[in-house]
């Protein structure tokens, strides 16, 4: 150990962000004996379900799945209100988490992580936060989310508005009282179609910016009786062995049936069904070829379209909401529940920025190329610089020096999501190339994650090793058979935060592995069975 590095406090393992991940990550390098330090930029744990307080927050994951699996205690303690609880339950969950795991006295709240170093003579990382302290570690664990840098459109003129401007990622705690107000909304992604159906009813004036439509589904969700709670509970044992084994870690996959097996009248039924299940069934339990065959997307794609229609009453209104210039699963899907309602309402006002351009931010609210909508507060739904946002916001310097970001600028790479070659010891969870990224209930994919990198740290000091790193070789086999899957797929035709595209600059790539959550997490299995083949250990 160098002299600067003995000098800070050290640490087995640093965990960064308490999201579903870093929580999991923390307890279950306790549970090893490490001695753990996590940091945490918010106040409380929660990660995404702590910082997007926006109205109509909700989980799009049926409950029974959205949540952890590694004790019964807890599986049996706390009970789930509803099918698609709203933030502040999740919220509440990973607090009940916390405490009932005394997680709380090795996290750091308020505390920002500016930079990682790797030592290569001592093979530790040197952690720095924005409170001007420093960490040496062994081992440092990235649970900074794929979805935790928002974005917000550099609109000439944004600081002349006199108005309030919000991003949903960053929504005040204390709440916006919206009553009364005339309120702008930027965006309809799976945020903006929750705010939007959500403060409809509230507001004075509504104005939705909309610059691309977005299929949706219909959500059912029914609260949860003790009966309810008491069925479920008693599939746990076998619904935390089938996420597992599902192409997107939900209890749900795609059917045997093909497409082209089906008839006309066999395929409308099947759709009708997996539609009245008002769950993400439709998209990801119902046609796997609705990823690989424009033909039968297109035929999906008019389903969902006609749906969508007969909810709308004005239908030039109805042309602008039923997106035809993708095809449907092709970018997320949100569920939603009176969406379309909120735009047969008089207070609402549909604008397409495709048609008339959002050209300038004024004193008074928004300019397009049609005229100015006065507003007294503005919601930017815009969403976030997914995947690698984050990680190349932090100074992360590996061997040599090399920050990650400057690695990544001639093309994401990594070794399936959870390490990058020339970063050794560092891991990550939810990050590029991985089913986690984007395809994946988020908790099934994280847990497999967070297992997997603790039973990988249990190797190396099992066997008095000091460094583990993906090696070149494995890492590019893996980036080109993610490539590959990706290019067989529709997805890359279209724009969406899982290419990359909403971030000016950023080179298109699909962030998410698409071979199924089930394949990913054998292909890691595997990799362990052979001793952390593809690995180089010292
Ligand atoms: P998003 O899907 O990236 O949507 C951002 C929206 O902002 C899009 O409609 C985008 O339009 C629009 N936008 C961005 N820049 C713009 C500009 N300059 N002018 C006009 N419009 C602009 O982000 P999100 O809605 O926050 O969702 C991100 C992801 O978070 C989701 O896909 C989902 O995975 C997750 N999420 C989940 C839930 C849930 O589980 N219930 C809820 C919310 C979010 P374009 O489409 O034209 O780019």
């Amino acid at each position: 150990m160098n002299q600067v590095q003995s000098s800070l406090q050290q640490l087995d393992a640093v965990v960064v962000g308490v999201g579903f991940a870093g929580l999991y990550q923390l307890h279950k390098l306790r549970e090893q004996g490490l001695s753990v330090r996590a940091f945490e930029a918010g106040s409380g744990v929660g990660g995404t379900w702590y910082w997007n307080r926006y109205p109509g927050a909700r989980v799009d994951s049926q409950s029974y799945i959205y949540q952890y699996w590694f004790s019964d205690d807890l599986l049996k303690e706390w009970n789930w209100s509803e099918r698609f609880p709203a933030r502040e339950e999740t919220e509440r969950y990973l607090n009940f988490v916390a405490d009932k795991f005394d997680l709380r006295e090795d996290i750091q709240f308020n505390t920002r992580v500016t930079a990682a170093t790797y030592d290569e003579s001592t093979q530790r990382w040197t952690v720095t936060t924005d409170k001007g302290e420093s960490f040496s570690a062994q081992f440092l664990v990235m649970g900074t989310g794929g979805l935790s840098t928002p974005m917000v459109p550099p609109f000439p003129g944004h600081d002349t508005f006199k108005g309030q401007t919000l991003h949903t990622a960053h929504w005040p705690k204390e709440g916006v009282d919206l009553k009364g107000k005339r309120v702008g909304v930027i965006g309809t992604g799976a945020t903006g179609v929750q705010v939007i159906q959500t403060i409809a009813d509230q507001v004075k004036h509504l104005t939705v910016f909309q610059r691309t439509a977005n299929y949706t589904i219909p959500m059912l969700n029914p609260k949860y009786d003790d009966a309810m709670r008491a069925s479920l509970r008693a599939q746990y044992p076998a619904l935390k062995e089938r996420v597992q084994n599902t192409f997107a870690g939900f209890d749900y996959d795609f059917g045997d049936k093909n497409f082209h097996d089906l008839t006309p009248e066999e395929r409308q039924r099947t759709m009708q069904t997996l539609w009245e299940d008002g769950s993400l069934n439709f998209w990801i339990g119902g046609f796997k070829e609705v990823f690989f065959d424009e033909a039968i997307n297109e035929e999906i794609s008019k389903f969902v379209r006609q749906r969508i229609r007969e909810r709308i009453k004005d239908p030039k209104v109805a042309d602008k909401l039923v997106p035809t210039d993708h095809g449907f699963g092709t970018r997320r899907v949100p569920l939603a529940t009176l969406y379309y309602e909120a735009f047969n309402r008089d207070n609402v006002l549909l604008v397409d920025t495709k048609a008339t351009p959002i050209e300038r931010m004024t004193e008074k609210g928004i300019q397009t190329s049609a005229g100015e909508h006065e507003l007294d507060i503005l919601i930017f739904a815009t969403g976030f610089d997914a995947g690698t946002g984050t990680l190349t916001r932090i100074d992360i310097r590996g061997r040599d020096g090399l920050l990650l970001k400057d690695a990544w600028a001639d093309g994401i790479r990594t070794t399936m999501g959870l390490q990058v070659h020339g970063y050794p010891n560092m891991f990550m969870t939810m990050a590029p190339f991985s089913p986690a990224a984007a395809f994946c209930n988020v908790p099934t994919c994280l847990q497999q994650q967070v297992d997997w990198i603790t039973d990988c740290i249990q190797f190396v000091r099992s066997q008095g090793l000091k460094s583990i790193e993906a090696s070149a070789e494995a890492e590019a086999k893996w980036v080109a058979h993610h490539d590959e899957l990706a290019n067989l797929t529709l997805i890359p035709k279209t724009k969406s935060w899982y290419m990359g595209t909403n971030v000016k600059g950023k080179p298109p790539r699909l962030l998410a592995y698409v071979g199924g959550a089930n394949v990913y997490r054998q292909a890691c299995d595997d990799v362990k069975a052979r001793g952390y083949e593809g690995f180089t250990t010292a």
